[in-house]
Parts: structure tokens; sequence; C-alpha cells
């Protein structure tokens, strides 16, 4: 892999943790309970892949395929603000895609491999260094319901995230999904911390991030699984300005 570049966080000791930030050519998936912070940190990311380059930017734009209806124009703002770029060029910036189901959100990503070839035509326009998927599993988990839709489930996930995987390396862009854990630790089936999707998704997500609630306004990311960086965690903070330590 060459000329892999890095997206930070924002939070300092995040960013430790992932030795500078999300990784281009690569899929990076957080998962965690409701309200960890999946899509607060998927939003600062399509934020922060934009600064310039000295800021530690990529000086790019990101495309963002929202499957639950939790991406907030307004929540960019106030990032941007945070980081001190142009609000309405920090929107124009992030190309946000609703998917409907989970045929859509396939389609999408094949779609975004179109975008992103259109915008490195474009003079003008940004290069996209950014994929993110809000949420990667959520469709997927209300259409493939029982043991008997499992296996097909699997094999449309795989299919998903190989799409996924070459458009990080056609672009040299970085990929962020994001992925709910079962948030009842005494329910029957399976371990609260295990993310939906099971090996499949284990294997093709290079970094794995769980996220979960710490003390006050405190929250812990954990890495977990990594190829090359030591397992550890990092605490960060959601306040009005984004992610920070
Ligand atoms: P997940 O995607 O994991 O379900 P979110 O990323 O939506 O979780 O995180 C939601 C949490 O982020 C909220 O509970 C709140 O603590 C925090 N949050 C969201 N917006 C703001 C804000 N403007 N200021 C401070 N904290 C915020």
């Amino acid at each position: 892999r060459k000329n892999v570049s890095k997206i930070p966080t924002g939070g300092e000791e995040f960013d430790e943790l992932l030795d500078g930030g999300i990784e281009t050519q690569t899929i990076t998936e957080l998962y965690g309970e409701y309200g960890s912070g999946k899509t607060q940190i998927a939003h600062q990311l399509a934020v922060n892949v934009q600064l310039p380059e000295e800021e530690g930017g990529l000086d790019s734009s990101a495309i963002y395929i929202d499957t639950e209806n939790s991406f907030r124009p307004e929540r960019i703002k106030q990032m941007a603000e945070g980081v001190g770029i142009d609000e309405e060029e920090a929107l124009d910036n992030i190309f946000v895609a609703r998917a409907y189901n989970s045929n859509h959100q396939m389609l999408l990503v094949e779609k975004a491999q179109e975008l992103a070839k259109e915008q490195e035509e474009e003079e003008e326009g940004k290069q996209v260094k950014l994929l993110v998927i809000d949420s990667l599993t959520s469709h997927f988990r209300a259409e493939y319901v029982g043991r008997g839709a499992l296996a097909e489930r699997q094999q449309k996930l795989n299919k998903h995230l190989h799409e996924a995987i070459k458009f990080t390396n056609l672009f040299n862009a970085a990929a962020l999904v994001t992925n709910q854990v079962q948030s009842n630790p005494d329910a029957f089936f399976g371990d609260p911390t295990r993310p939906i999707g099971g090996n499949i998704l284990g294997h093709m997500a290079t970094f794995r991030l769980y996220l979960r609630k710490s003390k006050g306004e405190k929250r812990i990311a954990r890495l977990v699984d990594s190829p090359c960086l030591p397992e550890g965690e990092g605490v960060f903070t959601i306040n009005k300005e984004g992610i920070r330590d």
C-alpha cells in the first residue's frame, strides 16, 4: 500500500490511538451502542477531510451514505465553525445520499465511484477522499430476518464491503462504516459488545473501533484487532464544536 494518508478525528488522544487518524485505502468500522458517538465521528471526519493539508486534512470532499436519516446539516455547520472553515462550503463538499433499503445502499456505493471519478476530472471540484456509510448494517438487519436469511445477508454485506474497498483503492480514499451493537447486556443472544455482521465484517474492516460511554461527557474508543497498531483505548468527548479530547 502506497501513499496512505490519514484523516484526523479531532481528538488528540483518539488520533494517537490511530497513529494520526483513519487511513485511506482502508475500511474503518465504528461499532457501539446507540448514542455512543458513531454518527458524530462520521460528521466530524466529513468535515476534517476538507481541511487544508497543513492542518492535517486532505483538502478533499466526502460522500455520505445515510441509512437512518441521521445526517444533520446544522451539525456540520457547527463542526465547520469549530475548525474554522466556511460553513456553506463545508456542506457543499459533502455529497449526501439517503439509502432507502439495502439494495439501494449497495447501488449508491457504485454511484459513489462515478461521482468520485467526475470530481477527479473536474478542475474546480475537490477530490473525494472519504466514503461514509452510516449505518452499514441497519437495512440489512431489518430486511434479512431470522436464521434462514443469515447466509444471504452475509453474502450481500460481503459484496457491499468489497465495493467499498474497491472505492478506497481506486481513489486513495478512506471508508468509514458504522455498526450498532445490542444495547441490552442481558440479551439472550450473543455478547453485547459484538458487532452485527460477525466475522465477515471483521475480516474486511481493517480498523475496528468499539465506542462506549464513560463518565459524564467522556467516551472511550477501543481499537480492536488492528493489523499494525497496538490495541488500546483513547478517551474523547463530544461538544458543540465536535469531537475533542
Ligand atoms: P450513535 O451514532 O452511536 O448512535 P451519535 O453519534 O448520534 O450516536 O451520538 C449522539 C450523542 O452525541 C448525543 O447523545 C450527545 O451526547 C452527543 N451530541 C450530539 N450533538 C451534540 C452537540 N451539538 N453538542 C454536544 N454533544 C452532542
